[in-house]
């Protein structure tokens, strides 16, 4: 059987399945640049699971307080050591990303003290960590201030601007790497390192912190390279490499950690308890897959910008821009190209691929959102996914992928949902 019967199999007409091959053509010297970062990633990871000597007993699982947990704590060394920092807090407890980076402000700001965003306004879900919008337990509600400094219309840092806001009380800063659900640039690690050295050369105690969601392995070095205090994440995005079924990180200086671990756990437990049940070994296996997981989804993100660009719609960032992040976005322009785009993800899925997927309104966004996500660990987005908020300008964020023909075969199906449902013309796939 030839490989166009199987597409047409899977739902692919030929012209989509044609459109596609051209389009993957032009691609080749980028994807072998990702390969290549892939690569050096890989080996550091193993280099670090070598020096922590790493053997099988760490697999075993702790339960109850979790007292002395080996594998628990090498892989916090592990984590420590691929990042560059003093400590590491990695732990199933840590429930999602929005979790982890409420962790690692609250520990770590007092009541009294200032939290700047020097980079606009922060992922949706911190908004209510943050207390900008209203909410129960907010760091507002303990007294801790939130000061912005938006990027300046060309997307670059406004340094008057961040000068002017720091002051007595700011304690800490908080520096989004990936863009988010919002159209502005992701951050290099380079562009991280140079602002957080302008804003240390003005207040040399401040605490650096990086949402490195969606972030991590995406280049040779990560933030905490050059200047972050603390860098954060999601288990199931990148880390995890598709395998940590929950969790998520904190890494950074040895007291940022160790007020963390405080506040995670308790006041003189800290990072001595905390079970690691039986998911610490897909925390190791995750992590060791994960360079070449975040390529995958690395190459879906730049194949997808093509694809949707060549059929006309904008996409962010532009198909030739340089990554810093796994996520594109594409402006469909309407709900129905949203829902159209989602149902074709769906379908793609290799679980609930029958489903239908419906906007819905979920906890801490304040619009509906819809998500196409068929996926092994449930809300993993770095398995292949999409999801947008139903709002202007109607933009759904895609991302993800733990092999690139799946990834490939996703962005095929999502086209061809597009043209189903009426929503590209049929002459779009006549590239000539
Ligand atoms: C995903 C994400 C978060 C929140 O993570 P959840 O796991 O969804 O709670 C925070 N910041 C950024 C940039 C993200 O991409």
């Amino acid at each position: 059987m030839e490989i166009n019967e199987l597409y047409r199999q899977l739902d692919i007409d030929d012209d989509v399945y044609e459109y596609s091959c051209a389009k993957l053509a032009g691609l080749k010297d980028r994807f072998d640049r990702i390969d290549e970062t892939a690569e050096f990633n890989q080996l550091k990871v193993l280099d670090a699971l070598r020096e922590c000597r790493v053997s099988e007993a760490c697999f075993s699982m702790s339960t109850g307080y979790g007292y002395n947990d080996i594998g628990r704590d090498t892989l916090e060394r592990v984590y420590a050591h691929i990042f560059k920092t003093e400590d590491a807090l990695v732990r199933p407890q840590i429930t999602c990303g929005t979790h982890a980076l409420n962790v690692a402000l609250s520990s770590n700001l007092r009541p009294g003290d200032e939290l700047l965003s020097p980079v606009g306004k922060p992922y949706d879900t911190l908004e209510e960590v943050i207390g900008i919008r209203p909410s129960c337990g907010s760091l507002k509600e303990y007294g801790v201030s939130y000061r912005q400094v938006d990027l300046k219309e060309d997307g670059s840092f406004d340094y008057d601007g961040i000068r002017n806001a720091i002051n007595e009380r700011t304690r800490m800063v908080t520096i989004q790497r990936s863009k988010g659900y919002q159209t502005r640039p992701t951050l290099s690690v380079g562009e991280i390192c140079e602002l957080i050295s302008f804003i240390k050369g003005i207040k040399k105690d401040v605490i650096c912190m990086v949402d490195n969601c969606y972030g991590e392995f995406v280049e040779r070095t990560e933030p905490s390279q050059g200047g972050a205090d603390m860098i954060v994440g999601s288990l199931i995005k990148n880390p995890g490499g598709g395998l940590a079924p929950v969790g998520g990180y904190i890494a950074g200086t040895r007291e940022c950690i160790e007020k963390a671990a405080y506040r995670l756990t308790s006041p003189g437990l800290g990072k001595e308890v905390g079970a690691s049940l039986n998911v610490i070994q897909s925390f190791y296996q995750g992590l060791f897959l994960a360079p070449t997981v975040v390529s995958s989804a690395l190459k879906g993100a730049i194949f997808a910008a093509n694809m949707l660009k060549g059929i006309g719609f904008s996409v962010y960032p532009e198909p030739e821009t340089e990554r810093h992040d796994i996520i594109q976005a594409v402006t469909l322009g309407s709900a129905e190209g949203v829902i159209s785009f989602c149902k074709g993800i769906q379908a793609a899925a290799p679980v609930d691929s029958f489903v239908t997927p419906e906007p819905w309104a979920m906890p801490g966004y304040d619009s509906d959102v819809i998500m196409a996500a068929g996926a092994f660990v449930s809300g993993s987005s770095i398995e292949l996914s999409a999801d947008g908020p139903i709002k202007e300008p109607y933009n759904v964020y895609f991302q993800g992928g733990l092999t690139f023909p799946h990834v490939k075969y996703g962005i095929m199906r999502a086209v061809q949902q597009l043209k189903n449902d009426g929503l590209v013309k049929p002459y779009v796939f006549n590239i000539s």
